[in-house]
């Protein structure tokens, strides 16, 4: 079968994806979870006029003739307005976020000013203008405003920013939920001791961490044997539900590989069923009866989270409607980089920025698609393009960035 770019494989994951329903959230639920509507301010901020400075709110025609000595008749704390009001001849004290008392317009900082034993008098050494030191209502956000724009990942200053522009509960889209199934019979739970032919699911935690990290909730995670009959019942029950199945493992045209015929025998629809890509090539992409975006990737644990990410990551951020901005940058080969004709290769690579641009280099010399250490701690993939046996040191190379 004909393998589709990484890019038109994008494509038809997007095609077959729309923005989740919006739902309701604590600001203390917020994190991490993207805003469904534009977030207009129901409040201005600041919500008052308040000082900058700790300082004297005066009138500024009464510092003219600086210096000059004004009355003092009142205080204004951060949260305690004054009662009292500046006239001609006097001052009142204010600390920073003070609301601004009637009558003044401009903030003396306390530095340019010395008071009287007794408090009773200020004098003031500079001439001000109106508006000095001074942060006016709506200054920073006019009400009405738009703060945020729907799609945006919500972490600690736009939390910040719908606390003080008053949104307590704002709408975020729903998390998309994710059905893990791992297949083969050698896998087992890390714990107990392994028997032969065993081997740890390390897909299972791998790609459930990915998913949750994208956004997603993993609202089941379960293993399935080398069986026709059960793994078509256990993909069915674990589609129930899901916006998203992602199986692992199963995919290639072996006796024991049963994941395909499965999601066929299903009803599942094949959008695309290999794609230009090493490691991760494997990766099938179907839609099910039911709407669920079911995803077969492959199992060797490098070729599943390259494929989880480039595509599976691709669907949760559609289906949150995350404008995610275009990853894809060019960065410059630091060494040779290997590549296959055929296929485009996914180098696992750290990335270091030189005074020229982004450089990158293998993160490890053995990339082979079972060594999920070659992922640890990388900062990119580098494609080498399909036409190219490797890219020499000093070429452009397109990269996408992993976190
Ligand atoms: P498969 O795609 O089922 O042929 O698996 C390819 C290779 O990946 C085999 O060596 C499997 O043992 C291994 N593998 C499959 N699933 C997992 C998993 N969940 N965790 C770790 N290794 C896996
Ligand atoms: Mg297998």
């Amino acid at each position: 079968m004909k393998r589709i770019s990484i890019e038109d494989a994008r494509r038809h994951v997007l095609e077959h994806t729309a923005t989740l329903e919006p739902e309701q959230v604590d600001l203390d639920d917020a994190l991490g979870r993207v805003l469904a509507v534009d977030a207009v301010a129901p409040n201005p901020v600041p919500p008052f006029d308040c000082s900058t400075m700790d300082g004297f709110a005066v009138r500024s025609a009464d510092t003219g003739k600086a210096p000059v000595t004004l009355r003092l008749v009142d205080e204004a704390r951060a949260g305690r307005a004054a009662g009292a009001t500046v006239e001609a001849g006097t001052a009142i004290r204010v600390s920073t976020g003070a609301p601004i008392p009637g009558g003044a317009d401009a903030v003396m900082r306390q530095e340019l000013t010395s008071v009287s034993g007794d408090d009773a008098t200020v004098t003031i050494e500079e001439t001000v203008t109106a508006g000095t030191d001074v942060r006016v209502a709506g200054g920073d956000i006019p009400e009405g405003a738009i703060v945020l724009r729907a799609g945006t990942l919500l972490t600690g200053p736009e939390i910040g920013v719908l606390a003080a522009v008053n949104i307590p509960r704002p709408s975020v889209v729903r998390r998309p939920r994710i059905a893990l199934v791992s297949t083969g019979d050698e896998l087992i739970e890390p714990g107990g001791p392994l028997k032969p032919g065993q081997i740890r699911d390390t897909n299972g935690y791998a790609l459930s961490a990915a998913a949750r990290l994208a956004g997603a909730q993993i609202i089941s995670r379960v293993k399935v044997g080398d069986d026709r009959e059960a793994t078509i019942a256990t993909l069915r029950e674990a589609m129930q539900g899901a916006d998203i199945l992602a199986t692992v493992g199963g995919v290639s045209v072996g006796p024991h590989d049963h994941v395909r015929p499965s999601l066929e025998a299903l009803g599942a629809r094949e959008i695309f069923g290999r794609v230009s890509l090493r490691p991760g090539g494997q990766i099938c992409f179907y839609v099910a009866q039911d709407g669920t975006l079911a995803f077969a990737l492959p199992g060797n644990p490098v070729s599943a989270t390259v494929s989880f990410r480039l595509f599976v990551v691709a669907a949760i951020d559609a289906l949150l409607g995350r404008g995610r901005a275009e990853r894809r940058t060019t960065a410059t080969a630091a060494v040779d980089l290997p590549g296959r004709i055929g296929r485009t290769t996914a180098v696992r690579c750290n990335a270091e920025l030189r005074e020229d641009g982004w450089y990158v280099a293998p993160s490890q010399s053995h990339q082979d698609s079972h060594v999920l250490t070659s992922m640890l701690g990388i900062d990119a993939y580098a494609f080498v393009p399909e036409d190219r046996e490797s890219l020499n040191a000093g070429e452009r190379v397109q990269v996408e960035f992993t976190r």
